[in-house]
């Protein structure tokens, strides 16, 4: 996605309407990297600019994947997400915590694919689910604190 000045100026050279409603939705786009859905921007857009209707987001939405400057991304996690970073790439989701976040792939696609069959790819999403490493480090402190506990008492049996 371009910076917000460059979008206000292809925005204006196409005639299209560009309200402080449209900018500051550039803004809270331009290397947003949580993939937000509508709903989600719009939250972030009321905080900014109490009164901003839902429909200026997803006509905003829209108007940006329609000229190439968003991608629309169907992860399975409901609402669709979208997603500023244009480049070809693919993404975990933590079934935790619902992050989001950008993947690359080294190599080409059809490498890891079987029984093609003549099949011919021109474009491929991989969506990896797991669990972050935040929500692990919540995790592994709990295990931890078990195993400190073992220890303590490893030590009191030797005593
Ligand atoms: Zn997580
Ligand atoms: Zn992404």
């Amino acid at each position: 996605m371009r910076s917000p000045s460059e979008l206000t100026t292809v925005f204006r050279s196409q005639g299209m309407k560009l309200t402080p409603q449209r900018q500051l939705l550039f803004r809270l786009l331009h290397g947003n990297i949580t993939h937000p859905s509508a709903d989600a921007l719009y939250l972030l857009a009321s905080a900014h600019m109490p009164g901003i209707s839902l429909r200026t987001v997803y006509q905003t939405l829209n108007d940006l994947a329609s000229m190439g400057e968003l991608q629309q991304l169907a992860l399975g996690t409901g609402s669709a997400r979208f997603d500023p970073n244009i480049g070809a790439h693919h993404h975990t989701i933590c079934q935790r915590c619902g992050e989001v976040r950008d993947v690359y792939l080294t190599g080409d696609m059809p490498a890891y694919v079987q029984d093609l069959a003549g099949f011919v790819v021109d474009s491929a999403a991989v969506v990896l689910h797991g669990t972050c490493a935040q929500c692990r480090a919540g995790e592994s402190t709990a295990k931890s604190d078990n195993r400190r506990n073992n220890v303590v008492y490893n030590k009191e049996n030797s005593t």
